[in-house]
């Protein structure tokens, strides 16, 4: 038997006034998804504990049976898992963003998306000029990097830059232990960035420069069970984000590269459709995360949700659902809401379908928050959830 868990990042979401009160998933046509509702078990569940942050790093660390409440660290050490950083017992892995500040509000939190080649050459600048014994950068794709600083801040609270767009980021700045050391070293890069070549070059081209770095997400090395101990099965992940290669690396699965995916709309669903069903002739698990609409709801863009929607059911999983051979068993989900409406997460209860072998359909038949809403199945404890898979 072999079992999967495909996840749409940030899928879910609320009425739109711009979709006539519709939802991205109610608007977009989802064929694949409506046909494996009729033909499995639909309901909701709550991937966030409460009290948590709603982040993709609490979410997925559920979906993949991984209490959060008992596991989850911060993101940066996650992140920092994915990209093979050892992190000793003091090192604290800071998630550190490259962003656009204008006129003291937050204008991006992804300084426009700027190129891995573009921000590698600013972290080397970083490294050189601000790093220094306790400190050190190391680049990750696009706007989305890692510092590691050694010392003590257990009580630091610092804010994701993705919730505070158009807003002033006076009100958002660290506070708390070591909160000075971590203000200090964002606003020295300012004048870093200010002095690089690679903004003179993006502002040449009509590109937004990074004009600092954002440091949040915060923690140390997590502890996390063997995957294959836990589950009895052995398997891998497919995903084009730091966070969820990390959380994969640290259960002991296998990572998948996939040329082209870029987790952004734009993304190789064919490609990551391709390497699972490769995978899955040898291990009997996969998890395929794909990032595009979570990025589509950060944008605020219901018409590229619906696209992105629309490619993850028809691209990716009809693809799958088309190829896959022998039994299995498949987990359709959102890891969390992002709403277009406010560009940030909620911690809603998500809609899931189960579909495959001895998986007893119930009278749902279409794949939205509203029809699964009305299922009499509601999984309380989302790190409960993948037990049903494996049942
Ligand atoms: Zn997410």
């Amino acid at each position: 038997m072999k079992y999967l868990l495909v996840v749409g990042d940030g899928m879910a979401d609320e009425p739109v006034p711009s979709l006539n009160g519709k939802t991205p998933l109610e608007a977009a046509d989802i064929r694949c998804m409506d046909w494996m509702a009729q033909n499995g078990l639909v309901g909701m569940c709550s991937t966030i504990p409460a009290g948590m942050p709603p982040g993709s790093d609490v979410a997925n660390l559920s979906l993949l049976g991984f209490d959060p409440a008992k596991f989850y660290t911060g993101r940066g050490p996650l992140e920092a898992a994915s990209m093979g950083i050892d992190l000793g017992k003091d090192s604290c892995a800071f998630r550190c963003n490259l962003v656009t500040i204008r006129d003291g509000k937050m204008a991006d939190f992804s300084a426009g998306h700027i190129s891995t080649g573009e921000a590698d050459l600013i972290i080397r600048d970083l490294n050189h000029l601000l790093s220094g014994g306790f400190v050190h950068f190391h680049t990750g794709v696009s706007y989305r990097h890692i510092c590691v600083i050694e010392g003590s801040f257990q009580n630091l609270s610092c804010t994701p830059p993705h919730d505070i767009t158009g807003r002033e980021i006076s009100g958002y700045l660290p506070e708390g232990e070591g909160g000075s050391i971590v203000l200090e070293l964002m606003e020295r890069s300012v004048d870093i960035l200010k002095k690089s070549p690679v903004n003179e070059d993006r502002i040449a081209k009509g590109n937004v420069p990074a004009t600092r770095i954002w440091l949040w997400g915060q923690g140390y090395r997590p502890t996390l069970p063997v995957f294959s101990e836990k589950f009895g099965v052995k398997g891998s992940v497919v995903t084009a984000v730091d966070l969820i290669r990390g959380i994969g690396r640290l259960a002991g699965l296998d990572i998948i590269e996939v040329e082209g995916a870029t987790g952004f709309v734009d993304t190789n669903y064919e490609g990551k459709a391709d390497a699972a069903l490769g995978s899955l002739e040898e291990k009997d698990f996969v998890f395929i995360h794909v990032e595009a609409p979570d990025e589509a709801g950060h944008a605020g863009d219901a018409d590229m949700k619906i696209k992105a929607i629309e490619n993850f059911d028809k691209r990716l999983l009809k693809r799958i659902m088309d190829n896959i051979k022998g039994d299995y068993r498949v987990l359709v989900m959102p890891d969390h809401p992002t709403p277009v409406g406010i560009k940030t997460h909620t911690g809603s209860p998500v809609p899931f379908i189960l579909f495959g072998k001895d998986v007893k359909p119930n009278d749902i038949n279409t794949y939205t928050e509203a029809s699964a809403g009305r299922s009499a199945v509601f999984v309380e404890k989302g790190h409960e959830l993948i037990d049903l898979l494996f049942e």
